[in-house]
């Protein structure tokens, strides 16, 4: 089969964005799993269970609330106000700086 090349390169698992749905490399995207009725950002995507992959955005993490993605996705009672808050705050203080820049990129 064919199939065309997802956003990033080949050789790498690609998930979903719950936010924009659009396909992007695992790598890009934050994992999230459910805790209780809120959620916990998965940096090293081990954590047991299903989880929920968005785009470190707040326009994506604001689309899965209005969608309420991470509870459909999640399959778990989760607060999607509360859920988003905890990732905007995670988002706000990022620990380790990443390699995105400014103006990486067009488009
Ligand atoms: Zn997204």
């Amino acid at each position: 089969m064919t199939e065309p090349a997802p956003v990033g390169g080949p050789g790498g698992p690609v998930r979903t964005c719950v936010g924009c749905r659009r396909r992007d490399a695992q790598d890009r995207l934050l994992r999230v799993v459910a805790e209780g009725t809120g959620v916990r950002v998965d940096p090293r995507r081990r954590a047991p269970g299903r989880g929920a992959y968005v785009h470190p955005d707040p326009a994506c993490v604001a689309l899965a609330v209005r969608k309420r993605a991470f509870g459909r996705t999640l399959r778990a009672p989760v607060d999607a106000a509360g859920a988003g808050e905890s990732l905007l705050a995670h988002l706000g203080t990022n620990p380790s700086g990443t390699a995105l820049g400014p103006g990486a990129g067009s488009g």
